[in-house]
């Protein structure tokens, strides 16, 4: 993201945000509510224009008219805090669906990778099921299948655990700690602090739109330097 400014009428929400994420990098976003972190998100995957500056994926600037959104969202799996799994679907069709659809594999070859996918959240007793059926963390595990299925380049997290009863956290955890281990690029919005800490290549901490301060884990948790990251800790930790 270069320069990049969001505003909602005359509220400016976004001030000037430059943020670049490597492959295989684990970028953590921290701040307090209303900081911008969701919007920034939400602009990395076209689901929210920008009202200047770039966003560039892969070299393609995402921010530009007449970019094809859907082309470039394909590339990009997007996690959110409720779900948002299809209810009317079992559990493997919620997988299936996009791959089918946009004709990228066929029915046999879609419902044998989530088969494979639903292994490695570790729900293969669930396929057949219906997502009402399932806990909070078992239906966020479904959803991150259902966006590794698209093979993406990268994935966002906003706030995964923070609908889930305490108990789900770790296990929904525990299958973004083995993504980030293969080597998947991600941008995570969380208050799991300790989860950032152990993940986090880097985490970017957002005050009031803009980034106030970045570093890698050690640097931001144990050696905070802007004041509003100081004072921001002290709540959550
Ligand atoms: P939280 O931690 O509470 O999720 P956040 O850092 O994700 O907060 P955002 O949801 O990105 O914050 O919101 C940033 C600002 O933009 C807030 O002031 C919010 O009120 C405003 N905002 C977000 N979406 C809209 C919208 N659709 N219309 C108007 N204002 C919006
Ligand atoms: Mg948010």
């Amino acid at each position: 993201m270069r320069d990049v400014h969001k505003s909602y009428g005359t509220n400016d929400v976004i001030k000037g945000v430059d943020l670049k994420v490597e492959d295989n990098e684990v970028v953590v976003l921290i701040g307090p509510s209303g900081a911008g972190k969701s919007t920034v998100l939400r602009m990395i995957n076209g689901l929210e224009t920008t009202t200047s500056g770039d966003i560039m994926i892969d070299g393609e600037d995402i921010a530009k008219p007449g970019v094809s959104i859907d082309k470039v969202r394909q590339k990009i799996g997007m996690v959110f805090q409720h779900f948002n799994l299809f209810p009317n679907m079992t559990v493997k069709q919620n997988i299936t669906l996009s791959p089918t659809e946009l004709g990228l594999k066929t029915k046999d070859e879609a419902n044998a990778e989530a088969i494979e996918l639903l292994d490695q959240v570790g729900l293969t007793d669930k396929a057949d099921a219906m997502p009402d059926s399932l806990s909070g963390g078992q239906k966020q595990r479904v959803a991150i299948a259902r966006a590794l299925a698209m093979h993406p380049d990268i994935m966002l997290f906003d706030e995964p655990t923070s609908a889930l009863d305490p108990e789900m956290v770790g296990d929904v955890l525990g299958v973004m700690r083995q993504l980030a281990k293969e080597g998947m690029t991600m941008v995570i919005v969380t208050h799991e602090m300790g989860f950032a800490k152990e993940v986090a290549d880097r985490v970017v901490f957002f005050g009031d739109g803009k980034i106030l301060e970045q570093g890698s884990p050690e640097q931001i948790f144990e050696h905070p330097q802007h004041e509003r990251l100081q004072t921001f800790l002290k709540q959550v930790l």
